[in-house]
């Protein structure tokens, strides 16, 4: 196991003074006030659950009594729910640097691979390999192993290390199936130079957003990408199981054809042909009805995202989401030594996203670690082997909270307060 030395660092020695006057200086510090956050919580979870938002509750309770209750079906028209999934698109393609008809609302982002995937590959009907990393997220491969066995077993998922993608590149390859940000390491790839190889190879790419929407500046068209799923419960801040978003580069959006053709894809979906015609745009990426309540709590998300920007571009979040993760590396550092917590995130802010992971060794010990900093009021996870995962959305943590949340992991791991059986016992979700 490798162990880190950063006591030479001049950062390791930063007081909580300094965090707080670095919040005094930070030009996001009052977006903390458009989240609604229980007191006593550092929430270093919101790359797996974005907190709540201060006008979600009140746009949540217009959709149900005023736009359902009182408006009833008049709502799709005069509320504008009919093209909900394109409006909200739209914001969501400003921050993901994609043009506003490149991007819609639908779905999960399960699904939403599914149909992208569906579509690109035939896109590329001579090619008959999926490349993607042993490591993606489950989600991203058992979609990917699905539309594979759906064509008919020529077809096949070929898995490589994350390092490997690049050089993997054949003439065999359709689609490059990548995902920005690793859940478990935060390793962000190179979505340029990842994309342009795709391209000189003659494949097509689909990028999974889902831990860089929201959390750091995206250039989907600069780099040339193809397609992209992205996630609205993680920094989006909209709610559990909240709809995802998908993206289809202006170029392709003609010949995209995908394999969910349900009645909202369709060109005119209230004249009720008999057969599927797909809507000239992005609109074709749709399937049926939109789920509107859920859709009124992402845009309250995706609203509090650009009105905390106030203008500003992403890179300002991006900024802060660096400085968070680097204060809290350091932070760490010391005990990273003593305790032999190996560092699997990369040091370098631009190769990681806003997230921080630890690999204990030790599975049993590493779940433990996280129940005990929860039980402080530190929220993090766990993700298996036996890896434990900081998220720093740059909305609403401070300074000040890295450094308690360090001094809170200092603690646990002084006093071993991980080694008791009630921080052992698994819970379905971790
Ligand atoms: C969170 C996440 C998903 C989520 O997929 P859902 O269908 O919304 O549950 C997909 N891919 C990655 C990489 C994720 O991190």
């Amino acid at each position: 196991m490798k162990i880190l030395s950063q006591s030479s660092s001049p950062m390791a020695a930063r007081s909580r003074e300094q965090c707080a006057e670095l919040d005094a200086h930070d030009a996001l510090a009052t977006a903390r006030e458009l989240f609604s956050l229980p007191p006593g919580i550092i929430y270093l979870d919101g790359n797996s659950l974005g907190a709540l938002p201060q006008v979600t509750a009140s746009r949540v309770q217009d959709a149900l009594e005023r736009q359902w209750g009182a408006k009833l079906i008049a709502s799709w028209n005069d509320a504008g729910w009919v093209d909900l999934p394109q409006r909200l698109g739209a914001k969501i393609a400003a921050l993901v640097g994609a043009a506003a008809d490149e991007v819609v609302v639908a779905d999960s982002t399960s699904v939403n691979l599914f149909k992208l995937l569906s579509g690109a590959l035939a896109q590329r009907p001579d090619r008959k390999v999926i490349l993607s990393e042993r490591g993606n997220f489950p989600t991203d491969l058992y979609i990917a192993q699905g539309v594979a066995r759906q064509l008919g077993g020529n077809h096949r998922l070929r898995l490589v290390e994350r390092h490997e993608l690049a050089n993997s590149l054949d003439s065999d390859v359709a689609v490059l199936l990548a995902t920005e940000v690793d859940y478990r390491s935060g390793s962000r790839l190179d979505m340029a130079a990842l994309t342009a190889a795709a391209h000189a190879a003659g494949a097509l790419t689909i990028w999974d957003l889902a831990h860089s929407a929201g959390a750091f500046q995206v250039e989907l068209n600069a780099a040339r990408a193809d397609f992209a799923v992205g996630c609205g419960y993680k920094y989006l801040n909209g709610g559990p199981g909240a709809p995802a978003f998908l993206f289809v580069a202006r170029r392709h959006q003609q010949s995209f054809v995908q394999p969910l053709s349900g009645w909202f894809g369709h060109e005119q979906p209230f004249l009720f042909e008999p057969d599927y015609r797909p809507a000239p745009g992005i609109a074709r990426a749709l399937c049926g009805s939109p789920p509107i309540l859920s859709m009124v709590a992402l845009e309250a998300g995706v609203d509090t995202v650009r009105g905390a920007l106030g203008g500003e571009s992403m890179a300002l979040l991006e900024a802060k989401a660096a400085a968070l993760t680097s204060c809290f590396i350091e932070l760490v550092a010391p005990l990273a030594e003593e305790y032999r917590l190996e560092l699997i995130t990369p040091r370098e802010p631009a190769a990681r996203g806003n997230q921080v992971s630890y690999a204990f060794g030790d599975g049993e010990r590493a779940y433990a670690l996280t129940q005990a900093l929860i039980a402080r009021g530190v929220v993090g996870d766990f993700r298996t082997p036996d890896i434990a995962r900081f998220g720093f959305a740059p909305l609403y943590l401070r300074f000040v909270d890295v450094w308690d949340a360090v001094a809170h992991l200092r603690a646990v791991l002084v006093n071993r307060e991980w080694d008791s059986a009630r921080f052992r016992s698994r819970r379905a979700v971790t």
